[in-house]
């Protein structure tokens, strides 16, 4: 896989992912940025930013109606809503669970609604600064191209078995994954494909 790594690297220079001012602010993209483009989350964080919302006590004490208008631009709104303030009230009661081991963090984000691998594997890798190789729909894809099959926890042993235990090599490998996802294989520029002989899927 390091030569995965090394090929996008080449091709799109570093990422350095993720684009946030705290682990919190991390936390909160995480949630917001299921099933949506990322620029419609940097809109939502801005008007909890604007009102001062980035915070976990009130973040959790938020009145759901109003915190639902701050993130509608996400699409799922009320759910997320819902998500953004039972997980700022785990984490407002469980002061330093970021710090927490590797799996038992995961385990314990997974515990929550509305947290699935994705979610908790990006919490644990850029909030938490621990080495959990994260695996979205772009990976899945890239994977398979390359004739690679496998569920979540296959993909993601794949990787972390394949790869030195490094945080930053992780975050900025997933970082240009999900660059790579969005300019060549959401384009269908297959034919340009670097990383599949001739772009065949
Ligand atoms: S660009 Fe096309 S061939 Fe290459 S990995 Fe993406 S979907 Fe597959």
């Amino acid at each position: 896989m390091i030569e995965v790594y090394e090929k996008l690297l080449n091709k799109l220079g570093h990422k350095h992912w993720w684009p946030a001012d705290t682990p919190f602010e991390v936390v909160v993209g995480a949630i917001l940025t299921q099933q949506t483009r990322w620029e419609n989350v940097e809109r939502a964080i801005s008007n909890l930013k604007e009102k001062g919302l980035l915070d976990l006590q009130a973040l959790s004490m938020m009145e759901a109606e109003e915190l639902e208008d701050l993130v509608r631009c996400t699409g799922f709104y009320r759910q997320k809503a819902k998500r953004l303030k039972e997980v700022s009230t785990y984490f407002y009661e469980n002061p330093g669970i970021l710090e927490r081991p590797k799996e038992e963090l995961r385990e314990e984000l997974l515990a929550l609604n509305g947290i699935g691998d994705e979610t908790a594997d990006s919490i644990v890798l850029y909030a938490a600064e621990k080495p959990g190789f994260v695996i979205d729909a772009y990976t899945r894809k890239i994977c398979r191209c390359m004739g690679i099959e496998g569920n979540y926890g296959e993909l993601q042993s794949l990787f972390e078995d394949s790869l030195p235990q490094d945080v930053l090599l992780y975050k900025e490998f997933h970082a240009l994954i999900v660059e790579y996802g969005k300019q060549f294989c959401g384009k269908k520029r297959c034919a340009e494909c670097i990383l599949v002989e001739n772009g065949k899927m």
